[in-house]
């Protein structure tokens, strides 16, 4: 292949499969703690599988694993994937609580995090290094979703690109797994910057990266952003974006393996102007144009 694919057999020597779990947790951009209001292009009720809503930790747990089977989707195990708002974002008694539950059911191996980097501490990173030095698979996503400040202001992130980086650091530091994820297409960044962000990443111990297009969702805040200023907005159709992330991949260090490459929400959230696209269709035509290319990821890596 011409990517590096990311996968969990390849990493781990077993078929595993996630389980999207709600943990209960809140997020510090929606409470008022980092900000109010939230980043202008979240809508978090568009990325909750219907399982998880308003049940213990336990309970998701079966009912993810009967949803994936009754798709006729084997796994040699599970993995606990606290993706909703910010997995981290308790006090360490809490997060104890809920990822210890997830690990004690027998078919979990271990658990995946989703989280915000201004919601770890060094007190919170050496638990999750010694869930992983007990034998549990740990991995934590960051939300990084751009490498510039003006850019994190701008969509009310609530932190900084300097407080990402010592984040993923400081995971790394400790022997977990970083998987990052970032937007094509956030107002005010140009190709140039966001071909720029590889170089970023690059310099970063990240080891996977979940690259999504940017979709606007009906009722967020960038929704009337984009209505008003659509020129600082990098929109490209299908086609034009699977150019960019040949592009962006040339640029990217080939150790990363690439997790996602598109974000699709249910059409009653969004403008879908690209409709409901299935990844394995993306992932085809990428492998396609680097082939008539003839580059890899990683070709042009600075
Ligand atoms: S950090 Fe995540 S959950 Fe919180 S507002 Fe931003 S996108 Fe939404």
């Amino acid at each position: 292949m011409r990517y590096t694919p990311f996968s969990y057999q390849e990493r781990y020597g077993l078929r595993l499969q996630r389980l999207a779990l709600d943990g209960g947790f809140s997020c510090p951009n929606r409470d008022g703690t980092a900000c109010t209001g939230g980043c202008t292009f979240c809508d978090n009720r568009a990325f909750h599988p219907s399982y998880t809503q308003g049940k213990g930790i336990t309970h998701q747990i079966e009912a993810g694993m009967a949803f994936h089977a009754e798709r006729g989707r084997r796994a040699d195990g599970y993995l606990a994937y606290f993706q909703a708002y910010s997995g981290t974002y308790a006090p360490l008694e809490v997060l104890r609580a809920r990822y210890e539950e997830a690990l004690a059911h027998p078919a979990v191996k271990g658990i995946v995090i989703g989280t915000r980097p201004d919601c770890v501490d060094a007190g919170k990173l050496d638990y999750l290094a010694e869930l992983k030095r007990q034998g549990n698979i740990v991995e934590v996503e960051y939300g990084i979703e751009s490498v510039y400040d003006a850019t994190l202001e701008r969509v009310n992130r609530g932190h900084t690109f300097a407080c990402t980086k010592e984040a993923i650091v400081e995971t790394a530091r400790r022997g977990i797994p970083v998987g990052g994820h970032i937007i094509i297409g956030l107002p005010g960044e140009t190709r140039e910057m966001i071909l720029e962000e590889a170089s970023v990443l690059n310099s970063l111990p990240v080891s996977s990266l979940k690259i999504h297009q940017l979709q606007i969702l009906k009722g967020t805040a960038i929704e009337t952003e984009f209505a008003e200023r659509p020129a600082d907005f990098l929109r490209l159709g299908p086609e034009a974006y699977i150019g960019f992330l040949a592009d962006f991949l040339e640029r990217l260090r080939p150790d990363i393996a690439i997790g996602r490459i598109v974000s699709s929400v249910p059409p009653s959230f969004t403008d879908a102007p690209w409709g409901l696209l299935r990844q394995e269709e993306l992932w085809k035509r990428l492998e396609k144009r680097l082939e008539e290319r003839n580059t890899h990821q990683g070709d042009l890596a600075k």
